[in-house]
């Protein structure tokens, strides 16, 4: 029978192959899978209070811990992950505007924070990229955007 003033037990497996009932405190949902927050009772000493019984708090996978039959585990704090794919950070990007000269010959390159109002946007550099990039005869940095600011001093 499950108290409802306790978190819910569970069975956890020690390294050992010894098992333990503990209680379950939280689930976590991970990219590996999910992860259970327990509690363990053990006990602890100290010269002030002697030996007393604690609870050791450890997270758990899968494969060390399994519910026990009779057990609610509805009231368990659970958090899973988002279930959107947030859109890609764009702070980061960059991109090459050619300077064209008298006559549209191109006479250099510009780079841009990807959302510069001069960037031309398309293809999106990574910082390794917009370095490459920066780094050819005929190239500045903007200084209407970061791309001065944050490019030039690792060039
Ligand atoms: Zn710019």
């Amino acid at each position: 029978m499950t108290d409802p003033a306790l978190p819910p037990q569970i069975r956890a497996h020690l390294p050992d192959g010894q098992e333990l009932t503990g209680r379950l405190h939280a689930r976590q949902e991970t990219i590996h899978g999910w992860m259970y927050w327990t509690g363990l009772a053990l006990w602890q000493y100290s010269e002030s209070t002697g030996v007393e019984p604690a609870e050791y708090r450890v997270w758990l996978s899968t494969d060390h811990v399994q519910p026990l039959p009779g057990q609610t585990y509805d009231s368990v704090p659970t958090h899973r992950l988002p279930q959107h794919i947030p859109a890609p950070d764009t702070r980061w990007a960059w991109t090459v505007q050619q300077i064209r000269g008298p006559g549209g010959c191109v006479t250099g390159t510009a780079i841009h924070d990807y959302d510069c109002l001069h960037s031309p946007r398309g293809e999106a550099l990574n910082l390794d990229q917009a370095l490459t990039a920066l780094r050819r005869p005929g190239a500045r940095a903007c200084k209407d955007c970061d791309a001065a600011i944050v490019l030039t001093p690792l060039v």
